[in-house]
């Protein structure tokens, strides 16, 4: 589907920056000039051919020159799955060493994704492949019931963690479903990183955990930064960057924008929410 048309361009264009690069940088700058720092994703996933993971990699090896460019605040955020997992283990590995040496040579910082729950084991250990460089951070998703185990294990490690409450469809086997208790082990988890990270991201748009991590950045004085996702309370994060907390939003750009656009649609129920985001104004002019 052509993001530049139409009711895709409505629809999508509310947290996507648009199909090219150029796009992303554009929002990018924007959100630079309100202090915040710009997490940029090229869009695509599950891909399962040589020269396409190869092409996305040089495609992020662009970003990378283009933020240095454009002496922009921005970090990078990759999807696994984009770069091989899944499909090809050594073409996955060598790639995000190619992107993370690259980002740490321009001095910018790369982000994992996390994927569905079958890929957690893999990009964990993708992660560990790279733990020494420092310019590089892992998502994990509180709605996981093995979550707590991962984040101990990655803090020992002393590894980067994006805290989410988790996007996909999981199994009550293996994830908690009832919004209340993924809050709960959010919060929990975000608990034990006060505890024992000198350095995390809260990636929420809860403003009830955002409230709850300010209070508890007064006892323990740790480096956090709140991100989010563009488009969904933009304006609230400007706020939050001008009482000079660190704020990231997380900018997606590209062709491949639906499967984000229906997680976006599908989080967790919030219909009438959504559609408020979609129609109420996200400028930060
Ligand atoms: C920076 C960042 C990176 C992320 N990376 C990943 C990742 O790698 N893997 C992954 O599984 N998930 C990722 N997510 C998504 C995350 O898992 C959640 O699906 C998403 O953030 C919604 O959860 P929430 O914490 O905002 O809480 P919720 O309880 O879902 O939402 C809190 C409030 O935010 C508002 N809100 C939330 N979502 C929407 C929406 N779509 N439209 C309108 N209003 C909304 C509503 O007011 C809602 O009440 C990321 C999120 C962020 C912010």
């Amino acid at each position: 589907m052509d993001i530049n048309n139409g009711f895709e361009k409505f629809f999508s264009g509310r947290w996507i920056a648009g199909a090219h690069i150029e796009d992303a940088l554009e929002v990018a700058k924007k959100f630079n000039s309100k202090n915040i720092t710009a997490i940029i994703n090229y869009l695509g996933e599950a891909i399962r051919d040589k020269d396409k993971i190869e092409a996305t990699v040089d495609r992020y090896l662009f970003i990378i020159s283009k933020i240095k460019e454009n002496n922009l605040n921005a970090e990078i955020s990759l999807k696994p799955t984009q770069l091989g997992l899944g499909f090809d283990e050594k073409l996955l590995f060598d790639s995000y060493a190619k992107i993370v040496g690259e980002a740490r040579r321009n001095n910018i910082f790369v982000w994992l994704d996390m994927e569905e729950n079958n890929f957690v084991d893999d990009t964990i250990k993708l992660y560990y492949s790279q733990i020494n460089s420092k310019n590089t951070g892992i998502c994990i998703q509180a709605y996981l019931k093995r979550s707590i185990i991962d984040v101990k294990d990655i803090t020992k490690k002393d590894g980067i963690i994006r805290l989410v409450k988790g996007a996909y469809k999981e199994s009550s086997d293996v994830a908690f479903q009832d919004m209340e208790e993924i809050t709960k082990n959010y919060v929990e988890l975000m608990r034990y990183l006060f505890e024992n990270s000198k350095r995390f991201m809260i990636a929420t748009h809860d403003l009830s955990i955002i409230e709850l991590a300010k209070n508890l950045n007064k006892i323990y004085n740790r480096t956090i930064e709140y991100a989010m996702l563009n488009g969904i309370r933009n304006r609230y994060a400007v706020r939050l960057a001008k009482e000079g907390k660190n704020v990231y939003i997380y900018v997606p750009f590209g062709e491949q924008w639906t499967k984000y656009a229906y997680r976006r649609l599908r989080e967790g129920g919030h219909a009438l929410l959504i559609l408020k985001s979609l129609f109420e104004k996200q400028s930060i002019d």
